[in-house]
Parts: C-alpha cells; structure tokens; sequence
C-alpha cells in the first residue's frame, strides 16, 4: 500500500499517544458518571477500539451506521440511518465517536437526533478535524488532530473502501483516484 501514499499526516505512535491523553481527560470529566460510547460504522472502528482500551474504567459500547448522501468525496447533510443504536440512551451520558469531521454536517445531524432521545448529555470525540469544520455550530470536546483540508486515508478512514486497515493516516498518490 505505501506505493499509493504521498505523505504520512500522523504516525502510528502520534496515534497512541494522543488517544491516550484524550482517554485520561475522559476519565477525569466522567469521574462518577457511566459513560456510553458511541462508535459511528465503519470510518470509527479503530479510533474507538483504542480508545476504548485507553480508558481505565467502566464503559459501555454501541455502534451507529449512517450514511451520508452527497458527490464523491464531500457530504451533504441528508443523512440515512442504516444501523441504529441498539441501547436505550435516555438519561445516559453519551460520547459520541468519530473518525474525521469534514464540514460538519453528518455531525450536527447525528447530534440532533441523539439529543431528541433524552440523553442526560451528549459530547463528541474525533481523531481528525478539518478546518471547514469550524463553520458547523457543534462543539467538539475531544479532537485528535486538527489536519489539513485534504482527503486522507488510514486508521478506519476509506477511499472506495480501501487503506482502513493501514495504521497510520496519509494522503493518498494522484494515480490512485486516476
Ligand atoms: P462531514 O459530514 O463533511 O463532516 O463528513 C464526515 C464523513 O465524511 C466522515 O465520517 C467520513 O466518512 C467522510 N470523510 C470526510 N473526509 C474524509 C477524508 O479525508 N477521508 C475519508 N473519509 C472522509
């Protein structure tokens, strides 16, 4: 696969490191409270088995799969529920966890509709944040790394369902999408 990349945008080991100091500031602000994450299918899969096992205390786990209508790599904001959660969230304090935030949008939707079903709170957790993201009204607790507007791959995140499994996140050779 490295053949298909340009550049490395961060590292295996900034990886690590970085959802392990987010693990410690989850720990703090849910000290006494139980804390449901929410893992949204499929781009969070690595982001949120990591952090989950960074997390030093009781926690539970549940998985949404949407998905986001709109042409090649943008999204739209009309979002789909393919998979909903199988857990009752009223009055659980929720985290919700994300691989990338782009424009916003699937965000800001999956956070109102959450919010509809009575949760005690609602927060979100990224690895990735592109600078687009700043427009959308919603705030992000935990953000990994703030990256650069450009279509990365890697640690969970696609192109054409390709490069999840890679352990890093890079940006990917022109020839690729050619
Ligand atoms: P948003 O609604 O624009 O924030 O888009 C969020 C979704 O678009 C993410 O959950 C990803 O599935 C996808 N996405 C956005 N940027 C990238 C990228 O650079 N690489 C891979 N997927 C991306």
């Amino acid at each position: 696969m490295g053949a298909d990349l340009t550049a490395v945008l961060v590292t295996e080991e900034q990886i690590r490191g970085r959802l392990a100091e987010l693990a410690g500031r989850i720990e703090a602000d849910y000290a006494g409270r139980d804390v449901l994450l929410v893992g949204v299918l499929r781009g969070a899969v690595m982001v949120m088995a990591d952090l989950a096992r960074s997390v030093d205390r009781h926690l539970e786990m549940d998985w949404m799969a949407i998905s986001s209508y709109g042409s090649g790599t943008k999204s739209s904001g009309v979002v789909r529920i393919l998979k909903d959660l199988d857990t009752d969230i009223s009055g659980r304090h929720v985290l919700v966890v994300e691989d990338i935030i782009d424009t916003g949008l699937t965000l800001s939707w999956l956070v109102r509709n959450l919010t509809s079903r009575g949760p005690a709170s609602v927060e979100i957790c990224t690895l990735l944040r592109k600078p687009q993201a700043w427009r959308m009204a919603v705030e992000v607790r935990y953000v990994g790394f703030e990256i650069p507007d450009e279509f990365v791959v890697g640690y969970g995140l696609d192109y054409a369902e390709r490069y999840r499994n890679l352990r890093c996140v890079a940006t990917l050779a022109p020839h690729v999408y050619s």
